[in-house]
């Protein structure tokens, strides 16, 4: 009754949009899932499907749903007629993250450094939601420190926190596990500094994030479309420099679990280099995992690929891997110093920026504003704060009065 409604009030505010968010949750195939399917949920397909058709052509309603599974989809809801025309969405290019960001930017009073287009550009890869969350994040750090404006900095910790996780600054590492980490993490920043082609390191650290004990990321310079064959090496190397350097500093019996996510994806990419970018010659050009893949793009292997065929998928996959691991080891034997220089300037700072990294690793002194042991802590203002008691200055683009910052 209530996709009845909906429509009657369409037809009488006609000519109208109808937008249906997430049409997955009601769109589904019928007849799957437990039990033979959700009767309520079917019933109400149905009532839209019936509604869908009843429509004239000029009544002036247009029907737009989103959806981020439409494979899922009840194939009668995609017929001619219903929702016939698809139009992807990907994530937003540089340009499109700008202006994502002045939009979610608008309520917010940004102090005069902030420039959305710096942000936009280091931000690849992120859905406007994530941008939305940034803006958010950005806010609210803002907040915590009674600050009346947004900053850079607000944004380049939020992007961090956004990107790596909540800092866990309160758990507790051993010196030895925190030196293995320091290790571990400058593994794999010397390797990705080594291999060709790989993104700029755009931050290191050893103190705990989500579920991570440490973390280096790179960041692409420019949105990504496609990748070639060396950077996928690259990256199985980078990933692998972390293992590698726990074995080479501390000795093959005492590698530890910590690199279980790094050799997860690390099989991830060689998986998909062979069965599905034609990157192999033993395996030629053939799409293996199509078949088999979910729309999310995670492999279940197996499926109707023959056990020899698997098995040589196996082999090029375990290829992959292990060059990457050699192409680690060389790097790491042969850069030995710069990595002992990284990871001891890790112990001590905690986190590097990428240019800190280069420095630590040409044994160049980094230069920090406060000079204590602790690494600055990420509410320090770069711009003096307004005592909340004091009127701020208006700034250009604050059309409204509302100064405080509202996370949303
Ligand atoms: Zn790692």
């Amino acid at each position: 009754s209530r996709v009845r409604d909906m429509f009657e009030q369409a037809k009488k505010n006609a000519p109208c949009i109808v937008f249906i968010d997430e049409i997955d949750a009601v769109g589904r195939s019928r007849g799957v899932g437990y039990g033979g399917g959700n009767d309520e949920r079917e019933q109400t397909l149905n009532q839209l499907l019936v509604e869908m058709d009843g429509f004239e052509a000029n009544e002036g309603i247009i029907i737009v749903a989103a959806t981020n599974r439409p494979d899922v989809l009840d194939p009668a809801l995609l017929r001619p007629g219903r929702f016939d025309r698809q139009v992807q969405v990907p994530n937003p290019d540089v340009k499109g993250r700008e202006k994502i960001l002045g939009v979610h930017a608008r309520k917010v009073p940004l102090g005069p450094d902030v420039d959305l287009r710096i942000i936009a550009r280091g931000t690849p890869g992120f859905s406007g939601a994530d941008l939305a969350n940034l803006v958010n994040e950005a806010a609210l750090m803002a907040a915590r420190v009674g600050r009346r404006f947004v900053t850079m900095e607000d944004f380049e910790n939020a992007k961090d926190k956004v990107m790596m996780g909540a800092e866990r600054r309160s758990m507790v590492m051993t010196e030895d596990e925190k030196k293995l980490t320091a290790y571990h993490e400058a593994g794999h920043a010397v390797v990705g500094y080594y291999v060709p082609q790989h993104d700029p390191i755009h931050k290191a650290t050893i103190i705990p994030r989500g579920r991570a004990l440490g973390l280096v990321l790179s960041l692409p310079e420019r949105d990504q479309y496609s990748v070639t064959y060396t950077k996928y090496k690259s990256k199985i190397a980078m990933a692998m420099g972390g293992k590698v350097a726990e074995e080479l500093i501390f000795g093959k019996e005492n590698i530890t679990s910590g690199a279980a996510s790094d050799i997860q994806q690390v099989s991830k990419i060689a998986r998909a280099m062979v069965t599905q970018f034609g990157f192999s010659d033993a395996l030629g050009n053939v799409d293996y995992a199509n078949e088999q893949q979910s729309y999310l793009g995670s492999y279940s292997g197996g499926g109707n690929v023959s056990p020899e065929t698997q098995e040589k998928i196996d082999e090029e996959v375990r290829k992959l891997v292990d060059e990457g691991y050699a192409e680690a080891k060389r790097i790491l034997t042969e850069h030995a110093d710069e990595h002992h220089r990284l990871a001891e300037a890790l112990l001590e700072y905690e986190t590097l920026t990428g240019p800190e990294i280069l420095k630590a690793m040409k044994g160049e002194p980094i230069h920090r504003g406060d000079d204590d042991d602790e690494t600055p802590a990420p509410s320090t203002p770069s711009i003096t704060a307004i005592p909340k008691t004091k009127k701020p200055k208006s700034k250009p683009g604050d059309d409204t009065g509302g100064m405080e910052p509202e996370p949303t």
